[in-house]
């Protein structure tokens, strides 16, 4: 299947409002899981309209594979029948008054597929996706989760190239969201379907995802596969969106006189020439170490003096808060910790766990 390319695409919904999304480029190779993620009203459902072709562009191109799809300046538009595309949407609809069965191979019968290799693809999607022993039942039967898989099951029945997925777990209970999660990854290792899912839980997004495009107010941030998002995020919005407990942040400009602040402003200007360009930098909770001797930190490590106002298990994890001069932190930590409430600690990370930002809050490297 083709990759799908956007370029500068843009959507404004109406004369006088903001750009829903702006100058965006992305491409989605052939195979890929990709996940838009972002907080509401970033513009993820927008993209996936435009690649849908359920939204028309206000501007700039979309192409799938050497096929222009949308363009104001060609005078191109693709309708969405003519795309091949398979769309799930947050509120699937299932056809009330036919079988399960029926309702998966609804999309086949509407191509016209000989009757024989119908009912080979049917069984075939029915199996991979465990619900051949509802093939009888009607919608109302079954569970949310349930009509979920069967709404899944219908779109990859017409085999699309492409699955376009509009938080499509949402209505589900923690586990079958866990469930549901694995069977997509399945599907995707599987059927080789290209996957484009938007999704506002960067934990979705981290577990299914081959690459990431994080968005904010309809622009793209970053796009990378989950480990670049997570361990080396493009600027402080992606840090600090990625990640729970969210990452730390010391803003260098917010309290230049704080303690934490010079001691990082110290620790950092033997490292970054051009210190004034530092504008923030970001510690990981789990990246955070503690000893209550200081002396025992090793001496490359970044160290601050804090203590212990807090300990709250989260069942087989600690979340640790502390105070450093005005400053909160958060550690997180899998062993138990030995300490109380009041100590007085050394908190620690490594040089490399530093994310260090600029004024503007774009990532700067040593
Ligand atoms: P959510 O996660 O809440 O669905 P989203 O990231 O998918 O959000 P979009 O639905 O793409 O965001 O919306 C982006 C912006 O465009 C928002 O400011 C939204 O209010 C606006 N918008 C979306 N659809 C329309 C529409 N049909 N008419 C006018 N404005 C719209």
């Amino acid at each position: 299947m083709p990759t799908i390319n956007l370029r500068g695409a843009q959507k404004n919904y109406g004369a006088n409002s903001a750009n829903a999304v702006t100058d965006l480029d992305l491409d989605i190779g052939d195979g890929e899981f990709m996940c838009l993620l972002g907080p509401s009203g970033c513009g993820k459902t927008t993209t996936l309209r435009m690649i849908a072709g359920l939204e028309n562009l206000s501007g700039g191109e979309i192409h799938i594979g050497d096929r222009m799809m949308d363009s104001v300046t060609h005078g191109v538009f693709v309708p969405p029948e003519k795309r091949e595309m398979g769309l799930v949407f947050q509120s699937y609809a299932l056809w009330p008054h036919l079988t399960i069965e029926r309702n998966t191979d609804f999309g086949l019968r509407l191509r016209k597929v000989p009757k024989a290799e119908r009912e080979a693809r049917v069984d075939k999607v029915m199996r991979a996706l465990d619900i051949e022993k509802y093939r009888d039942r009607y919608p109302s039967q079954l569970s949310g989760g349930q009509q979920q898989r069967v709404a899944l099951a219908r779109m990859l029945a017409v085999n699309p190239g492409v699955l376009l997925l509009d938080e499509p777990l949402s209505n589900l209970d923690a586990r079958l969201r866990l469930e549901m999660r694995a069977e997509l990854k399945r599907i995707h290792a599987e059927f080789k379907t290209t996957i484009v899912f938007v999704t506002h839980d960067q934990w979705e997004a981290m577990t299914l995802a081959t690459t990431i495009a994080v968005m904010s107010e309809g622009t793209l941030q970053q796009m990378g596969t989950p480990d670049d998002i997570y361990e080396r995020p493009a600027n402080r919005f992606v840090a600090e969106f990625v990640g729970s407990p969210p990452i730390n942040i010391l803003d260098l400009m917010a309290d230049k006189r704080s303690a934490s602040a010079q001691a990082m402003g110290a620790f950092l200007s033997e490292r970054y020439a051009s210190l004034g360009d530092v504008g923030s930098v970001g510690l990981r909770p789990e990246a955070l170490r503690i000893d209550e001797d200081a002396s025992a930190v090793p001496a490359t490590a970044f160290q601050l003096p804090a203590t212990v106002t807090g300990i709250l298990p989260t069942g087989g994890n600690w979340i640790l808060e502390l105070r450093s001069g005005d400053g909160t932190l958060f550690l997180t930590t899998h062993e138990a910790p030995e300490i109380a409430v009041g100590a007085a600690v050394a908190v620690w990370a490594k040089p490399k766990a530093l994310h260090v930002f600029d004024r503007k809050g774009q990532r700067l490297d040593a």
